[in-house]
């Protein structure tokens, strides 16, 4: 590794939204440039004109702000290497390529697609196994190898269209050492003339990706899996260009895998199984295919960036929970694995749990307001105060919060058979009809250590163990066997309604006993 100050780039392609793999990439790029006190560069590589899906630039901007992924230079921010975005480069690349013709390290080539098509089904017939325009095929191809000085001038000025290929040499080996995955050795006679510039002059992903690296001063780069079998392409065109002296450092991130381990995450798994793998929702342009967001179904960006950080990294401890600033003091290449990571959403509702814990009860409140509402829940402020502190510690999610608190709104229609059968006796309706009485007679603050007090005073002077009845008083009050705080649940509901409750629960659930 040269001492020159770390510079990374994330480079998407704006063809779609991004999804969980690629955000992944954008962060262990901002973990690592932030630690080492380098730069992180937006780059967007938008030279495929064809893929090109408007609002994908947006939606990753968007994305890696929501995330807290900070870029140094880039489209919106600018830098030393304006423009950031390919397709603004387009003149650049040529340059290169022409060079390369001119070294005898790269040809133009004119065959058409059928004379394309023609190769393949002959080398078919041959049996040849991957068919491939390289040192052996090209020299039964048109192009600047086989035709003529002036014949190729001729094509060229005649606006004849063409493309131009690598000249991969035969019998060179090409290694690099990626920080991932040790040393990669790939023999040149595996790797075909890959064209480098479109018959539209426009550069491929190839090309201009090895080109801004090194204009724009790339020391590592950071990518994933499956960039892993262009990157000995790369490092030959370091080498045919004269760059590799200064050729960045390569580490290919593991995949992401189905929940199952089996094969690759897609958009399916994700919409077979409900869950989010893209940040943001997105809607498709064309098709108005929506796909679900993490931001959107209600994670915290925290919880989400700290889910993705661990999907193929860990600190080598127990910890799990990190904070930005921990996950780029922590983070380091060695602890990356080299196998896929399984995507468990499960683990990311934990971590969405986790980082809720965490959150300042008065934020979940304001963002409960506008939910309450559209459920047409009329409640006020400090009444869902009550309810955060009452919740919080037990959903996945803010939005939970709402559906869970819904039995204080609405008295108990049913009651949990199973609770009835096993705590609803003659013992627990005397203990909630004695409780009642006192309730009724009370007249202190309705506030639950006070109600505790009034519970377990009126147990005492029944001769009845607090514990035998519980259940059953909750039962009453909620419909349920089991819930958060019973005393802080009474509290919310205030004296009246906790009357109202048991007094209907006597009567409907005694009526029940004497039927069975
Ligand atoms: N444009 C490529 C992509 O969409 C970038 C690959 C790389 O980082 O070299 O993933």
């Amino acid at each position: 590794m040269n001492n020159q100050p770390v510079r990374v780039r994330f480079a998407p392609s704006p063809t779609g939204p991004l999804h969980a793999g690629g955000v992944r990439t954008a962060l262990y790029n901002y973990l690592f440039a932030r630690q080492q006190g380098g730069q992180m560069l937006l780059r967007i590589e938008d030279t495929d004109q064809n893929r090109y899906v408007p609002g994908a630039e947006a939606y990753i901007l968007e994305a890696l702000e929501w995330l807290g992924i900070q870029i140094d230079e880039g489209p919106q921010q600018g830098g030393p290497h304006a423009p950031y975005r390919q397709s603004e480069r387009k003149e650049m690349y040529r340059e290169y390529a022409e060079r390369l013709v001119q070294e005898g390290k790269a040809y133009y080539a004119f065959d058409t697609t059928e004379q394309l098509d023609e190769m393949r089904k002959r080398m078919e017939a041959a049996k040849v196994a991957a068919v491939q325009y390289n040192a052996i095929t090209r020299l039964e191809m048109t192009n600047s190898l086989t035709l003529s000085p002036e014949e190729t001038k001729a094509r060229l000025e005649s606006g004849e269209a063409y493309v131009i290929r690598m000249k991969i040499m035969p019998k060179e080996e090409v290694r690099f050492n990626d920080l991932i995955r040790g040393w990669v050795v790939v023999h040149s006679s595996q790797i075909d003339d890959k064209v480098l510039l479109k018959s539209d002059g426009m550069p491929t992903y190839h090309l201009a990706n090895i080109v801004d690296d090194h204009l724009m001063g790339i020391t590592h780069v950071i990518r994933g899996e499956e960039w892993l079998p262009s990157a000995p392409l790369h490092v030959l065109l370091y080498r045919y260009l004269g760059w590799e002296s200064t050729m960045p450092q390569f580490a290919h991130l593991p995949l992401l895998l189905k929940p199952d381990g089996n094969g690759k995450l897609s958009k399916r798994d994700a919409d077979l199984g409900g869950f989010p793998i893209f940040p943001l929702e997105w809607t498709d342009p064309v098709t108005g295919d929506k796909a679900r967001g993490f931001r959107e179904e209600g994670y915290l960006p925290g919880a989400t960036a700290n889910f993705l950080a661990l999907l193929g990294w860990n600190a080598g401890t127990e910890q799990e929970i990190f904070s930005m600033d921990e996950l780029i003091s922590s983070f380091s290449f060695e602890r990356v694995h080299k196998a896929g990571a399984r995507f468990d959403i499960q683990k990311a509702n934990w971590f969405n749990q986790q980082y809720l814990k965490q959150l300042d009860d008065s934020v979940i409140v304001e963002e409960l307001k506008p939910l309450f509402k559209n459920s047409g829940i009329d409640i006020n402020q400090s009444q869902i105060a009550q309810i955060v502190h009452l919740l919080k510690d037990r959903v996945h999610f803010t939005k939970e919060i709402v559906s869970e608190s819904l039995f204080l709104f609405h008295a108990p229609e049913v009651y949990d058979q199973d609770v009835v059968i096993k705590k609803w006796n003659e013992e627990a309706v005397n203990a909630i009809s004695g409780f009642k009485d006192a309730l009724v007679a009370f007249e202190g603050d309705f506030v639950a250590h006070d109600i505790k007090e009034l519970l377990s005073a009126t147990m005492d002077s029944l001769g009845i163990k607090m514990g035998k009845i519980m259940q059953a008083l909750r039962l009453a009050v909620t419909g349920a066997g089991a819930g958060p705080d019973l005393m802080i649940i009474m509290e919310i509901l205030g004296k009246e309604e906790v009357v109202k409750r048991l007094e209907s629960a006597v009567n409907r659930l005694s009526a029940q006993i004497r039927l069975a």
